[in-house]
């Protein structure tokens, strides 16, 4: 019956994994996955996720099902995270929500939505370039996907001019996709002013913002900071939908955790909308697992354990900011006449070297370290017993 099926190409991370499982060099490096490591390169659980895992534990609770929409406790808390207590669609009860399968559910939950009920043009535009799944998610929601301008490799920073321009020649009425914090796979995220910038185009253009926000407290150490864009907009009367994840912020990247949320314009709105995303997601996975949605709204809701995980946060945060540090002081300490600038000025998990495709083809067979080809790597994969060996391999691969 199969036969006619064409064989598909490997999934460009899991493909260095592979490699990187192969060599048998002790000191080789993975700086190819999007996960959080310790100092000692060991995937963390946070303690406040122990913490909050035996809470729920000792709560004996059953496995009935939760609602379509999940753990209202969880989504309730959660949408008080990303808009923050001064939203104002939050106090008037404008916003939907709904628990989804991780970030990458939130999204696609929002594709589907998108494309059923937004009136007008199915086009979305995300950035050049963007988490690879970005366009996969919309495209398999039944939506076009369109680019538009952000990456300028020459400064290999934001090219503010010509995302602007683009925002402004988009067809009225367009999605854009931005992402809200730690732009992956670059780092690079528009100033508090560029933003403001971002949302009088967007504004002028009529266009819909769709937030991607998978690293809310991951990029600066603050959750609330982390939010500006999205709080932001809001404040100007956008009426924007959001893709949470809590597979970073709380590593809990297998169970799952996340929601979709949309800000409507009142609450008959509200009730209409939210009634057409039950409809969506009950053919798609009826109800979400409840087990790590547990977890993160005991840790959202529990006053003490909220503080703590916000420590837990920062020092991830701030962890992945000494790398960068260190990273960067070892290539110049090397002497290096490189501009590493770009490598500290980046935020979040990963930072986008600007190294060439063949550099780094070149960094994995001459010196065991494996990224991705478009020079991204992975800062969470560093740590202090290996940034030497990676500042000599990156400096002898761009020494010419
Ligand atoms: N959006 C972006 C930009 C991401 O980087 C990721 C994780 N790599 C996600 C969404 C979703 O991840 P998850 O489904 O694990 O929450």
């Amino acid at each position: 019956v199969w036969s006619q099926v064409p064989q598909g190409p490997p999934d460009a991370i899991l493909g260095i994994t592979e490699a990187f499982k192969k060599d048998s060099n002790s000191s080789k490096i993975n700086l190819g996955v999007g996960a959080y490591r310790d100092d000692k390169g060991k995937p963390y659980v946070l303690p406040s996720v122990k913490q909050a895992e035996q809470k729920v534990m000792q709560q004996n609770l059953d496995k009935e099902y939760a609602g379509i929409t999940g753990v209202p406790d969880f989504t309730k808390a959660a949408a008080l995270l990303g808009y923050g207590a001064n939203s104002a669609p939050l106090k008037e009860g404008r916003i939907v929500i709904t628990q989804s399968i991780s970030g990458t559910g939130a999204l696609r939950i929002g594709g589907a939505f998108l494309q059923r009920f937004y009136p007008g043009a199915k086009a979305i535009y995300i950035p050049t370039p963007s988490w690879a799944n970005h366009k996969a998610v919309f495209l398999d929601s039944g939506l076009e996907v369109k680019q538009y301008r952000y990456y300028n490799k020459q400064t290999i920073g934001l090219d503010f001019d010509g995302m602007v321009e683009d925002i402004k020649n988009m067809p009225k009425g367009s999605m854009i996709l931005l992402h809200a914090c730690a732009h992956n796979p670059t780092g690079v995220d528009p100033t508090e002013t560029q933003w403001k910038a971002i949302s009088d185009a967007v504004k002028e253009g009529g266009h819909y913002p769709f937030f991607d926000m998978a690293y809310q407290g991951f990029a600066s150490g603050d959750t609330d900071k982390d939010a500006f864009a999205l709080r932001y907009f809001v404040e100007q009367g956008h009426l924007p939908c959001l893709a949470q994840s809590f597979a970073k912020n709380m590593g809990l990247y297998g169970e799952r955790v996340g929601a979709f949320s949309i800000v409507t314009a009142s609450t008959e709105e509200k009730a209409k909308v939210d009634s057409q995303v039950k409809i969506l997601v009950r053919p798609l996975y009826s109800n979400p697992p409840v087990h790590g949605a547990r977890i993160a709204s005991t840790i959202l809701n529990d006053p003490a354990l909220n503080k703590q995980w916000l420590v837990e946060v920062k020092d991830m945060a701030e962890r992945i900011i000494s790398m960068r540090a260190l990273l960067k002081e070892n290539l110049e300490k090397l002497g290096s006449k490189r501009q590493w600038g770009h490598i500290t000025d980046q935020i979040g998990m990963f930072a986008y070297t600007g190294l060439t495709a063949e550099q780094m083809t070149q960094l994995a067979e001459e010196h065991s370290v494996y990224a991705t080809k478009d020079g991204r790597i992975s800062v969470a994969g560093i740590t202090s017993a290996n940034v030497g060996r990676l500042a000599e391999a990156i400096f002898k691969i761009t020494v010419l």
